[in-house]
């Protein structure tokens, strides 16, 4: 019998009596999670700060059966308890996480994270390196698991090694990072090592900066090393924003999707940020990103945005600032649509170039900026829509960056921008966060004129094409949506949006079926995540959970 198994008959055991002094729910949720995970040292280490934080920070709160009067010299008999045990526990696995300093204590009684419906949503708040560790820490093994899928698909991909990625992305990037998004990488490091789930900066730099990396800096590289063309790589999303007499209530409303392959890091993070300088940020992100990636976020300045990528672009400049950092300060920094721009464009290296959709809550403004490197497009309206499907509306972006043909119906951009504007016009007047979700599910093929979820539906199935027409290069390819979100200005308001994880449409993904099914994709083996069906969920800054 191992330690941990040990330690899990005396804490059942033992649970009665502890369950008079301490919240049952705790006790509950450790053994649970000890029972599924193997990976005990980490989650202990979380239940004994919150533990800390319950008694350290409440001394008039009624926590469960206990009125808790504690501070750190006189800890009550429940966290003692327990602290003890897990202290033991600890000792008995070898456990390799140093303990924690009093600072970070400290930084752990401001921060929480719980899951719901498929996500992992987590709340940081503080000075940059104090959000950093919050996040690095209560993540750690999310962020593990992203960092192994994205290195595996780089690995693969480019037939190079991951070491020499994190050389040649820390060479070109540390020095155009800000200092505050620095500290909170750094923050994210020492977060992760306290856990016991080592990394470092060059690393999650790389990690954060993986999409300009992969999708628009390396074929740069790639066409010096094969001397020639190189196919621009696609990363396809599908989203809308309408206000004025578009929308049900004359507000505004905003929907997205993320297409994405299976096998890469999955963007399953809702973060609650509350940054010492700046805005709130409530966003869609992936496991240890200081900004969002898919896009989807919302601030209290009254901002909400998501973007799709530009299909088909080319370009990128090394010298330039990585988006990732750009991306993070725009939406902390800016007060409204203008300013949240001008820092987008600040520096832009080209990375990520992506067509964003934003909206103001307090003005009931909308906006789409499109960021090639050399030309941007921008507007702004505060009656119609805007709609995102990877085709550039700019038509000197489109010209003069992309090797988009925007009017082949059998392209999946051309389709989906199609499918938009048919479900733009047979809802005007009438679109809601509940038509904004079924918009977001939608299968219906404006090539092949039905039904049909798969290479061109907004809700993008792809590994269900077995003879793709277009698009992409290989049936049944494990790439399409994972994810739909929506907000209004209502629960902007309430820093609060709506979002559904997995397809946008609830179609759950197995992986081990599909890879029986589909043996050439024997190379993601280790990576590729099953998906189960889920349904909508709200979040909202500052819930602690449901
Ligand atoms: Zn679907």
């Amino acid at each position: 019998m191992s330690a941990a198994e040990e330690f899990m008959i005396f804490l059942e055991a033992n649970s009665e009596e502890m369950v008079r002094v301490i919240r049952t729910e705790e006790i509950v949720q450790t053994v649970k999670l000890m029972k599924t995970k193997r990976n005990t040292i980490q989650i202990m280490n979380a239940n004994r700060n919150k533990l800390f934080e319950e008694k350290t920070t409440s001394p008039n709160k009624t926590t469960g059966h206990l009125t808790a009067a504690c501070t750190p010299k006189t800890r009550c008999l429940g966290g003692f308890l327990v602290a003890a045990l897990l202290c033991f526990a600890l000792g008995s696995l070898g456990a390799e996480a140093p303990a924690l300093t009093q600072d970070q204590q400290s930084w752990l009684t401001k921060a929480n994270r719980h899951e719901k419906a498929g996500w992992v949503y987590v709340h940081i708040e503080g000075i940059p390196r104090e959000c950093g560790f919050q996040y690095g820490y209560l993540l750690a093994k999310e962020i593990a698991q992203g960092i192994k899928a994205t290195r595996t698909d780089w690995e693969y991909g480019s037939a190079t090694k991951w070491s020499w990625l994190l050389e040649k992305a820390s060479a070109m990037f540390v020095r155009k990072i800000d200092k505050e998004n620095l500290a909170e990488l750094d923050g994210i490091i020492e977060g992760m090592q306290a856990a016991g789930v080592p990394s470092s900066r060059a690393e999650i730099i790389a990690y954060n900066a993986y999409l300009e990396l992969d999708l628009y800096w390396w074929p740069e590289e790639l066409k010096k090393i094969k001397e020639g063309k190189v196919n621009p790589a696609h990363q396809s999303c599908s989203a809308f924003i309408a206000t004025g007499s578009m929308t049900a209530d004359g507000v505004v409303v905003l929907g997205h999707n993320t297409m994405q392959g299976y096998w890469s890091a999955l963007p399953s993070v809702i973060i609650d940020i509350v940054p010492e300088k700046g805005h709130r940020i409530l966003m869609q992100t992936y496991p240890g990103w200081i900004h969002s990636g898919t896009d989807f976020f919302i601030t209290d300045a009254g901002l909400v945005g998501a973007e799709t990528t530009i299909g088909g672009f080319e370009g990128f400049d090394p010298k330039g600032v990585p988006e990732f950092s750009r991306m993070r300060r725009a939406t902390q920094d800016a007060t409204n649509i203008d300013q949240w721009c001008a820092i987008m464009k600040r520096g832009n290296n080209g990375g990520y170039a992506n067509a964003w959709l934003l909206g103001d809550v307090n003005t009931r403004e909308i906006a789409r900026l499109e960021l090639g490197l050399k030309y941007v497009g921008f507007e702004k309206k505060r009656d119609g829509y805007f709609v995102g499907s990877n085709v550039a509306e700019d038509l000197k972006i489109l010209r003069f960056e992309t090797t988009d043909h925007e009017t082949d119906i059998r392209e999946t951009e051309v389709a989906r921008r199609v499918r938009w504007k048919q479900l733009m016009t047979q809802n005007t007047g009438r679109i809601d966060v509940e038509s904004a979700k079924l918009f977001e599910a939608d299968h219906f093929d404006a090539y092949l004129g039905e039904e049909h979820p798969g290479e061109r539906s907004l809700c993008g199935h792809v590994d269900l094409e077995r003879r793709p027409i277009q698009q992409w290069p290989e049936p049944n390819w494990p790439f399409g949506t994972v994810d739909a979100k929506v907000v209004d200005t209502k629960m902007a308001r309430q820093m609060s949006f709506a979002a559904r994880w997995g397809a946008a449409c609830g179609t759950a993904f197995d992986a081990q079926k599909f890879l029986a099914e589909h043996p050439q994709y024997e190379w993601m083996k280790d990576i590729l995540q099953s998906r189960p069906s889920e349904s909508w969920t709200t979040f909202a800054a500052g819930e602690q959970r449901n």
